[in-house]
């Protein structure tokens, strides 16, 4: 299965009890990150520096993935904090062509390759730059397969945001998992998670888990049995 994060800690943030369950499952998880080159770090006295940034949010990503057994591959775009934005122009800002190009270019190269069976994706929920770029990207004329996309709700921005997606939801419960999702958001100090951590709980008690849409009820039911193997029940 090949998951798309536009930054380091998109999955971390936003999927993080849900890869723990997977991982329980057997299933082989590959993270593509896009925009791996970036200035942003609040947390780190790196901040503003893109070189250092960038080697410490590496660094971060790769105990991420030795924590969560999540094999890592990059892109290495540089992120809207190197393409002139910052943290109120980066929301709802439409994405560049070029950018959009260079992250389908890329996502269709690690398709070609991996041949994955199922790809979880950003809505781009609030409307970050990038991560609208990754939407795009995927919804270009790629090799995805239809039963096997799905999208998740990118956190902490989906936390109180208006409106539902078009799609069929899948509420993967992590009530067990919280302290594995705990421990993987605190592999990112230089994106202070004492502050997500408050806002990825309030969203995990609203929707009773994180939150997944499908474009068609079959990938919906083929996701929720890859995971009900492991929980009995058929629940997801
Ligand atoms: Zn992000």
């Amino acid at each position: 299965m090949l998951l798309l994060s536009p930054h380091p800690d998109d999955i971390a943030w936003s999927l993080g009890g849900t890869v723990a369950r997977l991982r329980e499952t057997g299933t082989e998880l590959v993270c593509l990150t896009f925009f791996n080159r970036t200035r942003y770090a609040p947390g780190s006295p790196a901040h503003g520096d893109s070189d250092a940034v960038t080697r410490v949010r590496r660094a971060e990503e790769d105990r991420w993935g030795a924590l969560t057994g999540v094999r890592l591959e990059r892109c290495e775009l540089a992120d809207a904090s190197l393409r002139g934005y910052d943290d109120d122009t980066e929301m709802g800002a439409e994405p560049e062509p070029e950018v959009v190009a260079e992250a389908a270019a890329r996502l269709s190269s690690a398709l070609l390759r991996l041949r994955p069976d199922a790809v979880l994706a950003p809505l781009a929920v609030g409307g970050h730059i990038d991560h609208s770029a990754v939407r795009r990207a995927v919804s270009g004329p790629l090799p995805v397969p239809e039963d096997g996309l799905l999208w998740y709700e990118d956190l902490p921005y989906a936390f109180g945001a208006d409106g539902a997606p078009e799609g069929h939801p899948l509420v993967v419960g992590i009530a067990s998992h919280e302290t594995d999702r705990d421990d993987g958001v605190r592999c990112y100090p230089s994106q202070l998670p004492d502050e997500v951590l408050p806002v990825l709980r309030a969203h995990a008690a609203r929707v009773r888990g994180e939150r997944l849409w499908a474009g068609t009820p079959a990938a919906r039911d083929r996701f929720g049995r890859g995971l009900g193997r492991v929980v009995g029940g058929g629940s997801a």
